[in-house]
């Protein structure tokens, strides 16, 4: 009768009781992962940060498919703990300084349980209107905090709306920047279009544009220099947009740099817009790593200028105590960003919508749904206050001079380009080598550091210059942090030279 070839799945029907949302069974797993998840940070400083797996670790320890049969949490973290944390790179080490930070907090970590916990899909008003009410509230909050000008509030005719990431802000400022142009020159003259940026520019401008339709032989990417520190020079802009007018292309986009990912550049807010102004270029300002500490008053003349600026945008998940994902955006002109990203099928049509009078943030960004994100940065704003949050900012400068220092009494070493935030860029210099190229040397001197998996640190390569990127930021970094990782540095250092 067949009954050979029963299904396992039919035969166990107990399976099929199991509720997926049951509130007694949350609290009990929710105990127990906060206090795993409390552990992890208590011995985070003992894991080596840079994992050491090799590619395809994780498949010699996990069965070939899913299981059929329910698995008991307590069976789940054991693995977690066995065969994924070996696999992290520990992010929240007080010994991570590569790349830049991004720095955690209990009210971080706190908020997106909680907007997980509703886990509401708030892509209009109407869809979920605290998610919309408190996010319009929270990018207020933390706009004047910046003292960005009222125009790009929404108590003045701007507006603030939480991105992923600062590659989807970019993406969205630049399609809207398009198509305001396009709008009035006709949509075939979108190969005329040119976008602007500078060698140090993120490469997110580059993707953007790509995806934007730019044609790949209209994005420029100006050259800087060491002797500028590596800001993008007004001069050069000009040059070079006045030379595409005369190839008759139409300027339409530039990312200005507050503190690029290789050196933590600057570029001059002010003069750049002067020049953007006379042509109509659409400016938006990348303040990804650096953004936040101009929360600080002796910070704050980075952004200066930035009221001729068109958008501007920071990410609360590198150096703001809030977790990924959290890319801060304000605009001048919504209606742009509207206009250019908005559609209005049926079956999201409401009153509210259809009044007018609400935000729907769905036409403010690429996708339709959408996290509660303001939630995790209300509640940082909230359980710090804007006094701590200065605080733990300068606190991070204040050790990036300390090791800027430590740097700059060896004579072995030098800082490559002045320090302006919480990173420091350094390198071996050659007259302490005899033969060995010295990029080369520099590259595998911080992998062997990397390696030992005492601290993390990355790279950046300048003018031809292989330099070291210290870059301070982790929550549980202190200054015993710095002052050991600098040892262990001169340690390598040492070792490395009785190699060659
Ligand atoms: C990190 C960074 C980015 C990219 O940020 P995502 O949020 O990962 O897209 C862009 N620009 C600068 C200056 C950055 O430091």
């Amino acid at each position: 009768m067949g009954s050979l070839n029963i299904d396992p799945e039919l035969q166990n029907n107990s399976v099929s009781c199991i509720n997926p949302l049951d509130s007694e069974e949350l609290r009990r797993q929710g105990h127990l992962i906060i206090d795993f998840i409390a552990d992890y940070y208590k011995n985070v400083e003992k894991q080596p940060v840079r994992s050491q797996v090799e590619p395809g670790y994780l498949s010699k320890c996990l069965p070939k498919s899913a299981p059929n049969n329910p698995e008991p949490i307590e069976k789940i973290l054991q693995d977690v703990h066995e065969h994924i944390v070996p696999g992290i790179t520990h992010w929240q080490s007080p010994n991570y300084f590569a790349y830049f930070p991004s720095s955690g907090s209990v009210a971080g970590i706190i908020g997106e349980m909680i907007s997980t916990g509703f886990n509401v899909v708030g892509f209009n008003w109407m869809s979920s209107p605290a998610a919309t009410e408190l996010e319009n509230i929270v990018m207020d909050w933390l706009g004047e905090m910046l003292k960005l000008p009222k125009s790009f509030l929404f108590s003045g005719k701007g507006g603030g709306v939480i991105q992923g990431t600062t590659c989807e802000a970019i993406l969205c400022t630049l399609s809207a920047a398009r198509d305001r142009i396009l709008n009035k020159i006709g949509r075939e003259n979108i190969t005329k279009l040119v976008v602007y940026g500078s060698d140090q520019t993120h490469s997110a401008l580059q993707k953007a544009a790509q995806i934007a339709g730019i044609d790949p032989k209209n994005f420029r990417a100006i050259k800087t220099m060491k002797s500028s520190s590596f800001g993008l020079s007004p001069d050069s802009l000009q040059l070079t947009v006045e030379s595409d007018v005369e190839a008759g292309l139409i300027p339409l986009f530039l990312c200005a740099t507050v503190g690029t990912t290789g050196t933590t550049a600057v570029d001059p807010i002010g003069p750049l817009c002067d020049i953007a102004k006379r042509y109509g270029i659409w400016v938006h300002i990348d303040a990804a790593y650096a953004g936040s500490s101009c929360i600080c008053p002796e910070f704050r003349h980075f952004l200066d200028g930035i009221e001729d600026a068109d958008s501007f945008s920071l990410n609360a998940h590198k150096w703001f105590f809030t977790t990924l994902d959290c890319c801060c955006l304000w605009v001048k002109n919504p209606g742009a960003l509207i206009q250019s990203l908005s559609t209005n099928p049926e079956f999201l049509r409401n009153r509210a919508s259809d009044s007018k009078t609400v935000v729907d943030y769905k036409d403010w960004q690429i996708t339709l749904s959408r996290r509660f994100r303001s939630m995790k940065l209300w509640l940082v704003l909230r359980s710090y206050g804007v006094t701590n949050l200065r605080n733990f900012l300068r606190s991070h400068v204040k050790m990036a001079k300390l090791f800027e220092e430590l740097v700059g009494e060896d004579k072995r070493f030098e800082v490559v380009v002045p320090r302006n935030f919480a990173m420091v860029c350094f390198r071996v210099v050659p007259s302490t080598l005899d033969k060995e190229p010295v990029n080369k040397f520099n590259n595998e001197l911080l992998e062997s550091i990397n390696k030992s998996g005492k601290l993390y640190m990355t790279h950046a390569i300048v003018e031809g210059i292989f330099v070291i990127r210290f870059a301070i930021g982790a929550t549980l970094t202190e200054e015993r942090h710095v002052v050991a990782a600098w040892k262990v540095v001169q340690q390598h250092l040492e070792a490395n030279l009785n190699m060659i």
